[in-house]
């Protein structure tokens, strides 16, 4: 079943209502869901596996707990630090990673991997060349990883 932004323009009680109820129907018919959404906390609290999109690319998939306490790819790192922590005194501390500029247009993506000019670190080739989604080593090899970076170092990179 593809879920599209279904809980979006909720308020955060029916929010979790929701969830509870896919989650109920996921276990009690055995169903699979794609779950698209821009809300993090949700996502991991649904999924299996996370696969992080970035311009109609996926640039990290992985198993959702171990993604979101070890993301690799710098925009991953960037979404899961922008989500608040309901711990008050966690979230005074919480270190955010900005983005730099704004989203580019997907009808123009920028040359290369099109992350490039948003993230804190590019080399000469990132501007050139696309990267592959490939396998990547984690730490403590939690899981496995397929991450989309030439600075990200992997078994088969
Ligand atoms: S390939 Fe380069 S620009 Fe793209 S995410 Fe990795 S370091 Fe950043």
């Amino acid at each position: 079943m593809i879920c599209d932004e279904p809980i979006s323009a909720l308020d955060v009680s029916i929010q979790a209502q929701i969830l509870n109820l896919l989650s109920e129907l996921q276990r009690e018919l055995g169903l699979t869901y794609v779950f698209i959404a821009h809300d993090l906390a949700a996502v991991r609290h649904i999924s299996d596996r996370i696969a992080v999109m970035y311009l109609g690319h996926v640039v990290e998939l992985g198993a959702a707990d171990a993604l979101c306490r070890s993301p690799l790819h710098p925009y991953t790192r960037a979404l899961i630090a922008s989500v608040p922590l309901p711990d008050p005194r966690a979230e005074r501390a919480r270190v955010q990673l900005p983005l730099l500029g704004d989203v580019p247009s997907p009808s123009s993506p920028p040359s290369g991997c099109a992350f490039h000019p948003r993230g804190p670190v590019a080399i000469a080739r990132c501007r050139e060349e696309a990267p592959a989604l490939l396998s990547a080593a984690t730490e403590g090899g939690e899981g496995q990883r397929q991450v989309a970076c030439h600075l990200i170092d992997g078994p088969a990179r």
